[in-house]
């Protein structure tokens, strides 16, 4: 099975695309997570998207294509996190595969910032462990969010390996507003793309606990016949 899941930055793709390996097997391929390891490790790949990543700007399409290319090379089951990002790089991708299903998340932009703000990462960077300590309980545009926060079971020590917790340094207001407007200006336009492409969507909303969004979109797999 072959997925996207597309969503604003915050709103959790990391999360549920991590769920559904526990649970399936289906290897997430998260192009963020592919250049922070790289800026850490500081391989030529991390010099040349730095300066991208740390501003919440879009890095090349030349640059992201190549990386997926190899990525997903022989895989027969992916979710693509933050990939595709562009029209550019959504047609580069209709060349490699056939994507089975796009997983939508929607949220009001107002719950995004102040989830965004309130996110800590494992900093290991061989670990995707993800917390947040935000309690958000309210009604926007007749949404009723009821997002608890997903704490580690030891403060601010990951679960998964227990290294420390840390905030991504893109995660600050300033540039989560960035990250905001390129979301809307670049990445939005796809969903008409794909909607144009035929490709099956599954919409859930951000507005409550990670397991139910989970078990949500779990089920909408199941009825596409997918899982
Ligand atoms: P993410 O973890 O998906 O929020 O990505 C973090 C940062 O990595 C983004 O703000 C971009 O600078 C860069 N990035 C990740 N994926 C892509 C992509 N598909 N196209 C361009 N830049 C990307």
């Amino acid at each position: 099975m072959k997925l996207i899941i597309f969503g604003p930055p915050g709103s959790g793709k990391g999360t549920y695309s991590s769920r559904l390996k526990e649970r399936y097997g289906i290897e997430r391929i998260s192009t963020g997570e592919i250049f922070r390891a790289a800026m850490k490790e500081g391989s030529l790949l991390g010099k040349m998207v730095e300066n991208y990543v740390k501003k919440g700007e879009i890095v090349p399409d030349e640059i992201v294509i190549e990386v997926v290319k190899k990525e997903i090379e022989g895989k027969e089951n992916f979710i693509l996190d933050g990939f595709p990002r562009t029209i550019k790089q959504a047609e580069a991708l209709k060349e490699m595969v056939k994507i089975d299903a796009i997983i939508l998340i929607n949220c009001h932009e107002e719950i995004l910032v102040e989830k965004i703000c309130a996110r800590r990462i494992c900093s290991n960077p061989k670990c995707d462990g993800n917390y947040n300590i935000a309690n958000i309980q309210k009604v926007i545009g007749g949404i009723e969010y009821k997002l608890p926060p997903l704490l580690p079971k030891n403060d601010m020590v990951c679960d998964k390996c227990g290294s420390p917790l840390v905030q991504r340094d893109d995660d600050k207001p300033e540039i989560v507003r960035e990250r905001l407007k390129i979301y809307n200006q670049q990445t939005f336009p796809l969903i008409e793309y794909y909607k144009k492409e035929k490709i099956p969507f599954i919409e859930v909303w951000m507005n409550k606990a990670v397991d139910e969004i989970v078990e949500e979109i779990v089920n909408k797999l199941k009825n596409l016949g997918l899982i």
